[in-house]
């Protein structure tokens, strides 16, 4: 496709090419448990992404890839070849390798890992619908399928990508912002330890901009994991309430 400029991605108005404003993110839902058989599951929708995680875990890892005092934890963040506008080759790509790392890095220090001593957490990542950002809602998506799975966690993880297009930094970049714009920076966070776990970054900001960004992403961050936690309430709260009845 066309390259689009700057002024197509965000009008004199301050208009995005989805309709929305610098620093609105795209709507977000998010559903717990929508996998029987995984020991944890959720299906995340981010705009146009839609994302399922599955968690299998934590078993008994295998003698060789065992740690002694800690759980080991492996994520397979994975697009399907109808998930992208192009076809998708559906061979296991480099991309989809460094994501898949950059995902478990992200998630790892939520883990309490050490309370689960030689065992495996296998968290698999499939990308129904791409449509830029995939890797933060992964993440979105992931964290709260660990929490399903009943893996002790210090906080969930929740991510955003800050992008900037027209020299303006705008949240949650969909797929032509991010492929058209000027920056990608996707940040996930602890948001109540206020802890970031990822930070990663395609294009140029300056020292104020990044400032600038963080604040924005920990305002969105925020909202997305009310949703998140508000969707592990639905499936959980009425099992809590009918233990105690
Ligand atoms: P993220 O999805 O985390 O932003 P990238 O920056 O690598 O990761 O990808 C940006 C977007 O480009 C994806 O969300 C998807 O919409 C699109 N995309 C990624 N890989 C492919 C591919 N192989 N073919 C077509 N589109 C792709």
């Amino acid at each position: 496709m066309a390259k689009l400029s700057q002024e197509e991605l965000l009008t004199d108005e301050g208009i995005r090419t989805d309709g929305r404003k610098i620093d609105e993110a795209r709507p977000f839902e998010v559903e717990v448990g929508v996998l029987t058989q995984a020991d944890g599951s959720a299906l995340v929708r981010q705009g146009k992404n839609l994302i399922l995680a599955g968690v299998m875990g934590p078993y008994e890892a295998e003698r060789h890839s065992q740690f002694l005092d800690r759980s080991s934890l492996r994520v397979r963040y994975h697009m399907q070849p109808y998930s992208t506008n192009e076809r998708k080759s559906p061979t296991y790509s480099r991309r989809e390798i460094e994501l898949s790392r950059a995902i478990r890095e992200a998630l790892e220090p939520a883990i309490i890992l050490t309370e689960l001593p030689r065992t495996q957490i296998d968290v698999f990542v499939e990308v129904l619908q791409a449509d830029g950002g995939t890797r933060c809602a992964s993440v979105n998506a992931a964290s709260v399928a660990l929490a399903d799975a009943g893996i002790p966690m210090r906080d969930l993880v929740t991510a955003v990508a800050i992008g900037k297009v027209r020299d303006t930094l705008v949240v949650d970049i969909n797929d032509l912002e991010d492929e058209n714009g000027q920056a990608d920076f996707p940040i996930a966070m602890m948001p109540n330890k206020g802890k970031i776990t990822l930070l990663q970054m395609n294009g140029l900001l300056t020292q104020e901009e990044i400032k600038r960004s963080v604040e924005m992403a920990k305002r969105v961050i925020n909202s997305l994991y009310t949703v998140q936690v508000n969707a592990l309430k639905k499936k959980y709260a009425p099992l809590a309430a009918s233990n105690e009845g």
